[in-house]
This record gives structure tokens, sequence and C-alpha cells, in this order.
């Protein structure tokens, strides 16, 4: 597994836990507001796997839990592996995905490997191409999101919100399909060096909190709760 970041004390990553956090490589979309470009260009050092199970065992009295994030963790299948070896330290695990792997997601819940799942949703599945995607696999977001709904573990659901991929009737066609889900966040889009600047450069004004106030209302109508981050 391409371990390309590491943060070893986070209060936010995992709730109610202190967590260590661990950012894999590599991902299958190309969302324009991502964050993560050296993870996604691949221009880290990677951590061996090795250094961090060496770390987790120190700090088995200090660390709550661990965050698998991304890129996108799903993408390998040695993430069985690792989930094992964490979950063999007494360790809780949380699992960051993009929702593409429904397979990953069901052998890990079937395993019992992972405790907590939050999944972003990018947009309405079938508008995921060509923004997310050159091929939309809409079908693989909806089977994410029954396997998550369906799991007997603690989930959320995630949705950045930026003009020209979000809206009001966009929101509504998300909510609807998580009608029932136990938590859905809602994030304003962050302008700050986005993987694909040229997307955003004809957007003159960014959604603000009273706009997310306004999906959130929305959402709630199908929801059981909506918090914006
Ligand atoms: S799914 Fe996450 S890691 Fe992948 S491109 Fe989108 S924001 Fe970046």
């Amino acid at each position: 597994m391409p371990i390309g970041g590491l943060q070893k004390t986070s209060l936010i990553d995992y709730p109610g836990k202190i967590s260590l956090v661990i950012f894999i490589a590599g991902c299958n979309l190309k969302c324009p507001y991502c964050h993560n470009q050296i993870l996604i260009k691949g221009d880290f050092t990677p951590y061996k796997e090795n250094t961090i199970i060496n770390l987790l065992k120190e700090r088995i009295n200090f660390t709550q839990g661990v965050v698998i994030s991304g890129g996108e963790p799903t993408l390998y299948n040695k993430l069985e592996e690792l989930c094992l070896k964490i979950k063999n330290l007494g360790y809780p695990i949380k699992l960051d995905t993009n929702g593409t792997n429904p397979d990953k997601i069901e052998k890990l819940l079937k395993k019992k490997l992972i405790d907590y799942l939050a999944m972003d949703i990018k947009t309405a599945p079938n508008l995921y191409a060509p923004i997310f995607q050159e091929k939309a696999e809409p079908k693989k977001i909806i089977e994410s999101i029954k396997l998550i709904k369906t799991a007997q573990i603690p989930y959320e659901f995630r949705t950045t919100c930026s003009k020209k991929i979000i809206n009001g009737d966009i929101i509504e066609k998300i909510a609807q399909l998580i009608a029932g889900a136990n938590l859905y966040a809602l994030q304003l889009f962050n302008a700050k060096e986005p993987l694909n600047p040229e997307f955003f450069k004809d957007i003159r004004k960014n959604y603000d909190k009273k706009d997310l106030l306004n999906f959130k209302s929305i959402a709630e109508k199908t929801v059981k709760k909506c918090i914006i981050r």
C-alpha cells in the first residue's frame, strides 16, 4: 500500500476518538477541488507499513482509533491485510472512501475489518462524468450507498459544495438517494490551491454558510441528521 502521508494525532477525523490518520496515495477520481495533489501525483516519499504498525504499538495508550484516508484506499487489494494488522493491535478503524469500489467495501464489512465508514458523494451519481470520472459508473456509487446504509456500523455521507457542481436540486437528489441516513455532512468548497484551478476560474462568488444552511434544510427532509462542517 503506498502510504503517502501520516498525521499522528487528529481530534477531528474519527468522531469521538483521538485518531492517527494514514493517507493512501492514488485515486481513480479527479475532483477539481481535490487538495491531496501530492498523493494523487505521487510526489512523496512513502512510509513503510512497519513504521506505522510500530508507531501504533507505541501509542496504544493514547491513540483511540485509526483513520485510513486517501487518495482512495479501496483501490488496493492489500487494504484488507493492512486493516487486519491494525485490528489485531486492538484499534477500531474508520475508512474514508469515494464509494467507487462497492465490492471492496462489502468484503471489508463482511470480515468486520472496519468500524466507521465515511463516503463522499460528489454529486448525483449520473453526473460524475466527465467532471469526476471519464466514464460514470453510477451503479457503483448507488451500490456503495446501499451497503453503507445497511451496514451495522456508524457511518456518514459527505458532500463538498461548490458552485458549478452542486445546487439545491442536486442536494435533493442526493438526499433522496440516502433517505433515512443517520448522518449527512455538507462542507464548503475550499478555493485554496485546488487540483484544477481552471475549472473554477469563472466563479465569482463561492457558496457561503447561508447557502449551506439552505442545502441543509433541503436534505433534512429525508435524512435523519444533516450537519455543516
Ligand atoms: S476522491 Fe478524494 S482524493 Fe480522490 S480526487 Fe477526489 S478529493 Fe482527491
